[in-house]
């Protein structure tokens, strides 16, 4: 019989180059280890335009100078595309989180997960390199949680899952509900506007102070 549900190359730890006898930590881009509304923001006002951080969204965010009216959604997917296309290499790393994975990856397996379209791979991968975060890569669109699980399942030692957003933390929980999950919200401005469900999820929004609860975990096996 067919497996149902058959683990594909790119999501076959081993076809990544990691152990299936090691601890692993799955790690978002955006918002985890980059400073993506920064670097969305900057990329914007290059294009005129603004990005007001008064709400936790993304293309309501987005005007045009002296207006009061955001831009129309469908243009500001535009933007955030082309963002991914020619900008999302010129982005900040957010502080701590290269130091702390590579502290951690003497300890655990490490993957990158970033919810970002296609044309961001050759761009986000370079960017990954230069900041000497150059794990396997692996992009994803939709909730997290099924690849996350198909991912957890290969592994023996405890799962890590990071991200800012509460739905993927979310779809996680309900998918591979033994993965260890924490949100962490780089941008400080976003920090206090970004949803969090305490009950839920561990909320840690600085690295080293993410780190050392992440080593907790993973260096017990
Ligand atoms: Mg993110």
């Amino acid at each position: 019989m067919p497996q149902s549900n058959p683990v594909s190359k790119a999501q076959d730890l081993g076809e990544l180059g990691l152990r299936r006898d090691k601890p692993l930590l799955i790690v978002d881009v955006d918002e985890v280890l980059g400073l993506f509304m920064q670097g969305f923001g900057d990329f914007l006002a290059g294009r005129g335009l603004e990005m007001r951080i008064d709400r936790f969204a993304l293309f309501q965010n987005i005007y045009r100078p002296g207006e009061s009216e955001h831009l129309d959604l469908a243009e500001g997917k535009a933007h955030f595309d082309d963002f991914f296309r020619y900008g999302c290499g010129d982005m900040e790393p957010a502080a701590g989180g290269a130091e702390a994975l590579a502290a951690l990856a003497d300890h655990a397996g490490i993957v990158i997960l970033s919810n970002a379209p296609g044309q961001a791979r050759m761009g986000r991968t370079r960017w990954l390199a230069r900041h000497r975060m150059d794990y396997p890569l692996i992009l994803n669109s939709g909730p997290k949680g099924p690849l996350v699980s198909r991912l957890a399942s290969q592994v023996s030692g405890p799962v890590v899952f990071i991200d800012d957003l509460l739905s993927n933390l979310s779809s996680v929980a309900e998918a591979a509900p033994e993965v260890h999950r924490f949100q962490h919200v780089a941008d400080e401005r976003l920090r206090p506007l970004a949803p969090a469900d305490l009950e839920a999820h561990r909320r840690i929004d600085h690295w080293p102070d993410l780190h050392a609860a992440i080593h907790d975990i993973v260096s017990q096996t």
